[in-house]
């Protein structure tokens, strides 16, 4: 809905409503409820139920898709408009069984026909034409569809998968997937946006959700925040009996807008598994036991005493947790500081993300994009590097893909046919580890095709003349042979970019996870300056995707080895006051150790005491045979965990911990967004918030770490970081989502980064002159294949929670995806065992020949540890972050 507003009157009620609006949304803004069933506010208007019928200037009109227009009258409540409906209901309803009209049927159907007095007598059909029951969270009752292309539009429209069609004629007309086979078989990805829609349970989610929908919100429902990936959905819980029933996407969420996907709407199985931790775990005898809190808490303040008794407070470090709540984050590194007095707390941003808050801070100030995802969403050309949004952060990406659907242009840089780039005007495919080469060669076209903003750089940026002279060196030829991408792809996308009014740059872990990763980085930062398109209205910045639920929060939150809480530097004289006058203690001057160097100093005997919360550390690291080693050599190992990961497996104590539907806090998503997230269901057996654990073992050690709550612990940050100082639980339970920077509570959040001045000292945009260096691995003829590893749609990193869950069934084993050419050279075929090796290790998977990797290259997801995928990976990292070099690994293929 565009233009200014229009005035109208509904039944005499002055309404006003934007322009384009439909009478339909003019009637409900005068608050009058009226039977659409073809309607979805989510969708384009379809017009086909005539439920909507009122009459506008005397004229009979199906609300839905007629336009709302200025001084219009509209009458809806005439008896003759109320038989029509009824009439319009009536002829649907009979063409179903009685079933769809049972007395507590919660669908929308059954809910219009109790308002227009229509009984199940009138729906006497015998049915007979089946259902689809092959999926395990979609199921499809023929006889109850009405052929109302709702699910139809929802998965086009909203999810973007086209997997859903109307077949049959007349009133034979039902819905299926276009594939035409088997719901489970077809190109369904399980949003639950069907299920969401469907107006008369013709499609459902099996179990005791059933018939839910967002449109019904059950009374008992909880609202929080997903725990999956960093877009940071905003979900809807409906339980009963302290068991959730189902997760329902919420219309009003800020950032999904009533949509989801597979893993935030169905993966919660994982809650019940019965391999779901209830106990604290001691190693006794080398076997690990269920032991009482208290038997715990002793040991681990025992063993944590011991190490600093031997090695002082650096014997001890901590790695905190992307998943975990920014509350419990904050107590995380406060524990470490004042409690041990150490700053060796890390996260696990440092294997993802880390390149992303240095490269941001040094190209504007701060760690974070730049820009509101509805801002980006604004766009008219968007470019989207190294990241996989359509699987790995399915709403973005279904938002995405909307945009250019409606006309915006998009380049895709990702060496790997992703699912955005069969939609792309322009898909370059460097070589793994050549980013930097491929941003030089477009900040070069932009230059030398005067697509700059010089404005702008003269005014506000930094370092135009070192680059111009360094981006000599990057003609479009010899880009094309550093990255493999035809030079004239080059010339095309950066036209495009450069061209755009308002363009965008969205970006993922295909540029941070290299030996490089933060020149790869800068150097994209570097297109933005260099168009004007960041911190003014040409554009929408740079913005990372994030992973994983909480990557921002852990990190703003403080649980850095060289940062407190808001990126104050711990070496800085000021910052440290500022926290020792909130906490009372001195805090650390010297920087701790990064998660790498942890795992050095374990093996080299100097760490003697790993606390590790919320990561499989043994799954995910590089080099996890290296790992584990760390893990063994060091004396104690505690580890918070859902499950016995393969981390927990070679710890001391293991702590049974709570997931995100069992506990309170907030998280803050990809686009600085904090939200909250609040306790669904009650936790199973004895398992504790990360937050009730961590306050547990400091009052075992004695000390009392103040902030009882997580509401508590945020506001007490506040006092620590200025920017956070105007976020609260209260706040944020009143507004939803609120961004940060947020230093005063009675101001709104920034959404927009740099308007005025960047936060660099000098207030620039400092362009990035570095040079292209190549990756740390290469193949050679011993190996051969270069493989990149990544995300999948149904799973989520180690997958120690979607794999236990109905996801499983959709995506049941670790395949490595390679191109039919190579499959030849190396003998491979399709569904094979394939043993993968490298310079480090070994994995074994199952071999799945697809072009959407090219020639030379390979491809395999980390969501099954038994795969032992990350033995593979190298510990090469980059060379500012130590973030692993994840997406460069020289490896050879044996089939079995
Ligand atoms: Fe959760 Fe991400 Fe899926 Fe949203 S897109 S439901 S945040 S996993």
């Amino acid at each position: 809905m565009t233009g200014s507003a229009i005035e109208l009157q509904v039944d005499g009620t002055a309404v006003a409503v934007p322009g384009g609006a439909s009478l339909l949304v003019a009637v409900r803004a005068a608050g009058i409820e009226l039977p659409a069933l073809c309607s979805d506010d989510r969708l384009s208007p379809a017009g086909s139920c005539r439920t909507c019928l009122v009459r506008a200037d005397g004229q009979i009109a199906a609300a839905c898709v007629t336009p709302a227009t200025s001084g219009v009258r509209v009458d809806t409540a005439t008896d003759d408009l109320w038989q029509l409906r009824r009439e319009a209901v009536t002829v649907i309803v009979s063409a179903l069984p009685p079933r769809a009209l049972a007395d507590d049927s919660p669908s929308e159907l059954a809910q219009v026909c109790r308002t227009l007095g229509i009984g199940s007598e009138v729906a006497q059909v015998a049915g007979g034409r089946g259902g689809d029951v092959s999926h395990p969270y979609v199921h499809l009752d023929r006889d109850l569809c009405i052929a109302c292309g709702r699910c139809v539009r929802m998965c086009a429209e909203v999810q973007g998968t086209f997997a859903l069609t109307l077949v049959g004629r007349g009133s034979g007309t039902v819905v299926a997937p276009g594939t035409g086979g088997p719901w489970a078989e077809s190109d369904c990805v399980a949003c639950g946006g069907c299920v969401d829609t469907c107006p008369t349970g013709a499609i459902t989610q099996p179990g005791p959700g059933s018939g839910l929908t967002s449109a019904h919100r059950p009374a008992a429902a909880t609202r929080t925040t997903c725990g999956y990936c960093g877009v940071g959905c905003t979900l809807d819980v409906a339980t009963r009996d302290g068991e959730v029933t189902a997760v329902l996407p919420a219309r009003d969420g800020p950032v999904n807008q009533g949509h989801a996907c597979v893993k935030g709407r169905f993966a919660h199985g994982y809650l019940t598994s019965p391999e779901r931790l209830t106990r604290p775990l001691l190693r006794r005898d080398g076997r690990l036991e269920p032991v009482g809190w208290d038997e715990a808490l002793d040991r681990v303040a025992r063993g944590m005493g011991e190490a600093t008794a031997v090695g002082g407070a650096d014997a001890v470090a901590a790695i905190s947790s992307a998943r975990a709540t920014n509350e419990e984050n904050y107590l995380v590194q406060k524990f470490m500081r004042v409690v041990i007095g150490t700053n060796n707390v890390d996260n696990c941003s440092r294997l993802c993300h880390s390149p992303s808050a240095a490269g941001l801070t040094a190209s504007f100030g701060l760690p974070c994009g730049t820009d509101s995802f509805d801002d980006v969403e604004r766009s008219d050309c968007l470019l989207v590097v190294g990241a996989n949004p359509v699987e790995a952060h399915p709403v973005v990406g279904a938002r995405l893909l909307r945009r250019v659907l409606h006309g915006a242009k998009l380049v895709v840089a990702d060496p790997r046919a992703v699912g955005l780039a069969q939609h792309a005007d322009v898909h370059l495919r460097p070589r793994p580890g050549t980013n930097a080469a491929l941003f030089h060669g477009l900040a070069h076209i932009l230059l030398t095709h005067g697509l700059t903003d010089e404005k702008f750089l003269r005014e506000r940026a930094t370092g135009l003349p070192e680059l111009t002279e360094l981006l000599d060196d990057y003609p479009p030829d010899r880009v094309a042979d550093i990255t493999g991408v035809p030079a004239a792809d080059l010339v095309a996308a950066a036209r495009l970019y450069g061209r755009a009014e308002q363009p965008a740059i969205v970006y993922g872990l295909g540029v941070t996870e290299h030996l490089h990763g933060t020149d790869g980085v800068r150097t994209l930062a570097n297109l933005a300056i260099l168009r004007g398109a960041v911190g003014t209205d040409r554009g929408y910045g740079v913005n990372p995707l994030r992973g994983q639920n909480n990557v921002q929060g852990a990190s703003d939150m403080g649980a850095l080895p060289d940062c407190l809480p808001g990126y104050g530097k711990v070496t800085d004289p000021a910052v440290r006051a500022r926290a020792e006058a909130v906490w009372g203690v001195p805090v650390p001057e010297r920087p701790g150790l990064r998660i790498p160097e942890m795992f050095a100093a374990a093996r080299a005997g100097r760490l003697r005491a790993l606390w590790v919360i919320g990561e499989d550390v043994c799954a995910t690291d590089p080099d996890t045979n290296r790992v584990a080693e760390a893990l063994d050599a060091c004396p104690l190992v505690v580890c918070n965990e859902l499950f016995l990961s393969e981390t927990a497996r070679h710890a001391d104590v293991v702590l049974p911990a709570t997931s995100w539907l069992e506990k309170d806090g907030t998280f803050v998503n990809f686009d600085r967004r904090f939200q909250r997230v609040r306790s669904a269901v009650p936790p199973p057996g004895e398992a504790r918030s990360d937050f009730d654990a961590v306050h547990a073992v400091a009052a075992a050690m004695g000390v009392s770490l103040g902030c009882p709550t997580p509401a508590d612990a945020l506001a007490e940050c506040g006092r620590i970081a200025p920017v956070f100082a105007g976020l609260s639980h209260d706040r944020l339970d009143r507004e939803g989502a609120v961004p940060w920077p947020c230093p005063d509570p009675r101001r709104p959040g920034a959404v927009r980064l740099y308007e005025n001045r960047f936060a660099t000292p000098d207030g620039r945009a400092h362009l990035a002159v570095v040079p292209y260096l190549p990756p740390g691995e290469h193949p050679d003829d011993a190996y051969p294949l270069v493989l990149v590893t990544g995300r999948r749609w149904a799973h989520y990193n180690s997958g120690s929670m979607t794999r236990r869950s109905g996801n499983l069934a959709l995506d049941p084993v670790d395949f490595l995806d390679l191109h039919p050419e190579d499959a030849i050279r190396y003998d491979v075929r399709d569904g094979a065992q394939v043993d993968v090796e490298s310079r480090h290790g070994t994995a074994r998977l199952i071999a799945r020949i697809s072009e959407q990797t090219v020639p030379g290259q390979v491809f395999c997801s980390f969501h099954f540890p038994a795969s032992g995928v990350n033995r593979l990976t190298s510990d090469h990292a980059d060379t500012v972050t130590s973030c692993p070099e994840y997406k460069v690994t020289a490896v050879r293929l044996t089939p079995r």
